[in-house]
């Protein structure tokens, strides 16, 4: 690795300023209404047609609320664009990061991506807004246009693996950075959480940024607790400043 790297694991956190809830915290949606984890839950949503249009009905009321990008994303932008090599790793699925402004090719979905429907059959992919055009239009559990297969959203649903690729990337952008910023994630879903051991254990400085304490706090150089729209931007402009080498 020649050049200075950082990298941020990005989760829920990150997005509640942009009014996306944080379904799985402590006060979470999936934690007071266990019927709701079955909208997000396969076996649930292959199984019964009143859950997929259940979860149509939620993915159009979602895509209503229109979230917006907040202090936080920009500031990974801001990192970016001063020429600093940085690559986000999220474990959100709004793609709020590359509205913000940060290249597709530099943000890593690990639970993939709301912005997408793909085909549990065919593996079929299109977009969301197509599909929820089709659910306004009057299809309450619209199905695959090449081969009648059912549809869902392009995330990882409970009970689906990983993308390998997506998480063999992720892997390696752990083991190269010098600096591997932990935002607004509980680091209590693995595989993700296990990609702040793999940075730790190669080297980088470890940073966690989040409300409450997580499992990897002792291994990590530097815990901040402070709310991450102040925090996070405050900390990439020191890094910027300062360059990597002071870290
Ligand atoms: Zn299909």
């Amino acid at each position: 690795m020649s050049k200075p790297l950082v990298a941020l694991l990005t989760g829920a956190g990150v997005s509640t300023d942009s009014g996306i809830p944080d379904y799985r915290g402590p006060d979470g949606l999936w934690r007071r209404d266990p019927d709701a984890e079955k909208l997000v839950t396969y076996e649930y949503y292959m199984s019964d047609p009143e859950i997929r249009r259940r979860s149509w009905r939620m993915r159009r009321a979602s895509r209503a609320l229109g979230a917006e990008p907040n202090a936080a994303h920009r500031a990974v932008v801001e990192l970016e664009r001063s020429g600093v090599p940085v690559r986000v790793i999220t474990q959100n699925v709004d793609g709020l990061h590359q509205r913000a402004g940060m290249p597709d090719r530099k943000v890593l979905e690990l639970h993939g991506s709301a912005h997408g429907v793909v085909c549990t059959r065919c593996h079929a992919r299109g977009s969301m807004d197509d599909a929820l055009a089709r659910v306004d239009a009057g299809e309450d559990d619209p199905p695959c246009r090449e081969c009648g297969g059912i549809l869902k959203s392009a995330t990882v649903m409970f009970g689906e693996r990983l993308d390998p690729m997506v998480l063999g990337q992720a892997v390696a952008i752990s083991k190269a950075c010098q600096v591997f910023v932990a935002v607004g994630s509980s680091l209590q879903v693995q595989p993700a959480a296990g990609l702040a051991g793999v940075a730790a254990d190669h080297g980088a400085r470890l940073v966690i940024v989040n409300a409450e304490p997580t499992p990897y706090d002792e291994l990590a150089d530097e815990v901040v607790r402070e709310p991450i729209g102040t925090a996070l931007p405050r900390l990439l402009r020191d890094l910027r400043l300062r360059g990597l080498d002071g870290v």
